[in-house]
C-alpha cells in the first residue's frame, strides 16, 4: 500500500487533474465530492446507502460535535470512523467557519476566538491549539487548520484575518500530534490577488499535505471566484491536492476542476433534497411541481439510482407534499448519486484526455435552476 497522504496525479490536461490521494482508510480517487454530515450523519441516508452510491469522502463540522454530543465523548467512542459507522475517509473543519458565523455571539483576538454556544448560550473558547486537540479526538483522516474568513470585499478585515490565519496555521502545525491526520491549510485574502498569493505562498512553505481554497462562496461573484482559482493554481505546489470548501453545484464542480481543483464539498445535494428540489445533470427540478403529478416517468430516466430505478415522479412529489420523511431519502439518494457521477465521468474523461470536450459539452447543455 502507498504511504498515507502522497498524492498521485494519473493525468492532467490543462488545469484539470485526476489523481488519487492515499488516506489512511483508503484512496481518494480525484476530483472527488465530499457529502456533508454536518452533525455526523449525512442527513436522511445510511452510510450502507451511501456506500451503495459509492461515495468516498464525508465532511463532519468540528464546531458541532465538539458542542454536543463532546469531541472528548466521541473519542472514548473510538473517534468518528466507529461512532458514525463510517470506514471510508472523512474530513473535519476546523470549526472557524461556523464560530465566525455567529457575528453577534463571539469575540475575535490574535490567540483564539470566544462564543456563545448557539445550543444553550454557554461560552467556550477555541484556539489553533484547542481546534486540532478537538479534531484529534474526532479522528478524521483530514483535518483543517483553524483560519478567519474574513468578508469579500473589506480589504483591511482581510489583511488582519489573513495575518491570524497564517500565524494561526504555524500554530496548528505545532500542536498537532497525531501522524495518521493530514493537515491542510486554507488561503484566505478575499477577492484581493495579492492577498491571495501571500497566503498561498506563506503555506506552501509549510510543506503541508493539502491546501483549501476558503472565503469563497461566500458573496463573490462566480467570476471574482473563478479568476481567484485561476491565479491559486499558480501559486499552490501542484503535487499537492486543492480543496474548494462549501462548493458543489454542477457547474461549479465542472469549472472548479477545470481551475485545479482536487477536492470538494457541499451541503446543497442534501440540503436540496430536504426542500423538494432534484439536481439532474442539466437542471435543477423542484419535485412539487403541479407538473409531475401523474408523470410517470423517474426524476431523471438517465439516472440508475435507486430512486429513479424504482419511483415515479408522481410519487416522489406525493412523498414530499405529504411530508413524508421518504421524500427526503430518496431525493437526497438521487441528488448525491448525480453530483458523485459527474465527478466520475469528469476523473474518466480527465484520464481518456477528453476533459475540454466533457467540460464544454456539460456547459452547453446545463440549463441552470427550473
Ligand atoms: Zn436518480
Amino acid at each position: 500500500m502507498e504511504a498515507s497522504f502522497t498524492f498521485e496525479i494519473k493525468s492532467q490536461i490543462q488545469r484539470a487533474r485526476a489523481g488519487i490521494f492515499h488516506t489512511p482508510h483508503g484512496d481518494l480517487l480525484t476530483p472527488v465530492f465530499a457529502p456533508v454530515g454536518t452533525q455526523a450523519t449525512i442527513k436522511a441516508v445510511t452510510p450502507a446507502q451511501l456506500e451503495e452510491l459509492t461515495a468516498s469522502l464525508v465532511l463532519a463540522n468540528t464546531y458541532h460535535l465538539y458542542l454536543r454530543p463532546g469531541d472528548e465523548i466521541i473519542a472514548q467512542l473510538g473517534g468518528l470512523h466507529s461512532f458514525m459507522h463510517w470506514d471510508r475517509p472523512i474530513l473535519t473543519d476546523s470549526g472557524g467557519f461556523q464560530v465566525f458565523s455567529l457575528a453577534d455571539s463571539r469575540k475575535i483576538d490574535p490567540d483564539g476566538v470566544t462564543f456563545k454556544s448557539h445550543i444553550d448560550g454557554s461560552t467556550h473558547r477555541i484556539t489553533p491549539e484547542k481546534s486540532i486537540a478537538i479534531q484529534e479526538n474526532l479522528g478524521a483522516d483530514i483535518i483543517m487548520a483553524f483560519d478567519e474568513c474574513g468578508s469579500p470585499y473589506d480589504i483591511e478585515k482581510n489583511k488582519t484575518a489573513l495575518e491570524r490565519t497564517c500565524t494561526w496555521a504555524e500554530r496548528c502545525v505545532k500542536a498537532k500530534t497525531r501522524s495518521d491526520q493530514a493537515l491542510f491549510g486554507i488561503i484566505q485574502g478575499g477577492v484581493y490577488p495579492e492577498l491571495r498569493q501571500q497566503s498561498a505562498e506563506f503555506l506552501s512553505r509549510l510543506d503541508l499535505p493539502g491546501y483549501a481554497i476558503g472565503g469563497l462562496s461566500v458573496g463573490e461573484t462566480k467570476a471574482e471566484t473563478l479568476s481567484i482559482l485561476e491565479q491559486v493554481d499558480d501559486w499552490l505546489p501542484r503535487n499537492k491536492p486543492r480543496y474548494l470548501m462549501g462548493v458543489g453545484s454542477p457547474e461549479d464542480l465542472v469549472t472548479g476542476v477545470q481551475r485545479g481543483v482536487d477536492i470538494f464539498d457541499c451541503v446543497l445535494p442534501t440540503r436540496l433534497a430536504r426542500h423538494h428540489a432534484a439536481i439532474t445533470r442539466t437542471r435543477r427540478i423542484n419535485i412539487a411541481n403541479a407538473r409531475f403529478i401523474s408523470e410517470k416517468s423517474p426524476i431523471d430516466e438517465s439516472c440508475t439510482c435507486y430512486a429513479c430505478r424504482n419511483f415515479s415522479s408522481a410519487y416522489l412529489r406525493h412523498l414530499v407534499l405529504a411530508k413524508e420523511i421518504l421524500g427526503a431519502t430518496l431525493l437526497t439518494i438521487h441528488n448525491l448519486n448525480t453530483l458523485l457521477v459527474l465527478m466520475k465521468d469528469i476523473r474518466q474523461s480527465i484520464l481518456d484526455g477528453k476533459f475540454e470536450q466533457f467540460a464544454a459539452h456539460f456547459i452547453e447543455e446545463w440549463e441552470g435552476t427550473e
